[in-house]
């Protein structure tokens, strides 16, 4: 693999451009370097990749605070996860940005697809959500996917049994409408796709009845899509041909399932580790403490030590979410934070009172002073 560019660099803006820069810079790129302009130079079409790739990232806030912070390994996973594989994923991701329809900013007529490709079905978006709990473990999720699938009567033909494929009566079998004008300075002839036949020069004498001879019908798949450990969210799994059904028996579009990391009551992710605040008593703290805490896999012993302070964090090895690229999992980091009672009823106070007295619980003496430097080495426990 070669190694990657920057992401700013590709889309030549500045690390602190606005989403509209980015947005503008990435349509002027996709522009320059569309197959429709470059056709056969293999050169274009990897920068016209390369630059959806960046915009990918960049124009959502999420990964590009992640892309800022940790680099590529911060928004790419292993086989599957991010990247375009080729350019129908690109249209399909991002012609919205470009208003009504990728083609129409080159003009009319640039980007001839055959009547198969313009018949493949669209794509499937689905969003996935998952606990981290299911993220730390990889799990197997059951979706059912409604959409079109080829219409059973016909097989996907858009005709009845009896019916036969014959020229199109309004182009005469060729696909395009040409509209002659005469003008001043000469002849003009405005060639158009043939909207009877959508182009393809034929059209089926009989249609099915089912389908209307769109070739057809609404259905509902169940399907089992398994994720690895290690996800987070942004990442998506694309199923090839898994989307809705083309129309006529075009080629399917695809089916591309997005991560949706639910937030979690006790855990807070940070890339590959977890975090968490545990309340104990002052006594706890003084004294030391062994108990059970809940991890992502299930409870696990810690061990707080006799004298710590509050606020210090103390590591579980192994405890967090696994690499999903290579091997490794992530930690479990546990801040220690000290409850001091709200409520004290008479003689509780009055214990208290008596533990004042205590020359070592006052913060000048003993290791107090330098509290907040112990904070600083607190991490490498
Ligand atoms: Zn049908
Ligand atoms: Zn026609």
């Amino acid at each position: 693999m070669t190694t990657k560019r920057d992401l700013y660099e590709v889309l030549g803006v500045s690390k602190n451009a606005s989403q509209e820069d980015i947005k503008k810079a990435y349509r002027q790129m996709a522009m320059k370097y569309h197959p429709d302009k470059n056709p056969g130079d293999s050169d274009a079409e990897e920068k016209f990749k390369e630059v959806a790739e960046a915009y990918a990232i960049l124009s959502d806030p999420d990964k590009r605070q992640r892309y800022d912070r940790f680099g590529h390994s911060g928004v790419s996973g292993a086989g599957d996860f991010g990247g375009f594989s080729n350019i129908e994923d690109i249209f399909s991701a991002f012609g919205d940005i470009f208003g009504s329809g990728f083609g129409d900013i080159f003009g009319t007529g640039t980007r001839r697809r055959s009547a198969r490709s313009r018949n493949r079905g669209t794509d499937l978006k689905v969003s996935l959500k998952l606990t981290l709990e299911e993220i730390a473990t990889g799990v197997t999720k059951t979706i059912k996917v409604k959409k079109y699938v080829r219409c059973s009567a016909c097989n996907g033909t858009g005709g009845d049994k009896n019916s036969r494929t014959i020229d199109c009566l309004a182009c005469h079998g060729s696909g395009e409408i040409r509209h002659v004008s005469q003008s001043m300075f000469g002849q003009f002839v405005n060639v158009m796709t043939c909207e009877r036949c959508n182009g393809e020069g034929k059209i089926i004498s009989n249609p099915c009845r089912t389908c209307n001879g769109d070739g057809r019908e609404v259905g509902y798949k169940t399907m089992e899509i398994n994720i690895p450990a290690g996800v987070a969210g942004g990442n998506y799994i694309p199923y090839r041909g898994e989307g809705n059904a083309g129309k006529k028996g075009g080629p399917n579009g695809d089916l591309i399932v997005y991560i949706d990391e639910l937030s979690h009551p006790i855990f807070e992710r940070e890339d590959n580790n977890v975090f968490m605040v545990l309340p104990i008593s002052f006594p706890q703290a003084a004294l030391g403490v062994s108990m059970e805490i809940p991890t992502l896999t299930g409870k696990a012993k810690i061990t707080i030590p006799a004298g710590t302070q509050s606020g210090r964090i103390l590591r579980m090895r192994n405890k967090g979410i696994p690499y999903l690229r290579g091997a490794g999992i992530g930690d479990q980091l546990v801040q220690v934070q000290v409850y001091v009672p709200t409520k004290l009823t008479a003689e509780e106070k009055k214990m208290i009172r008596e533990l004042e007295k205590l020359e070592n619980l006052k913060p000048s003496k003993e290791g107090g002073r330098n509290i907040f430097e112990k904070f600083k080495d607190a991490l490498n426990i």
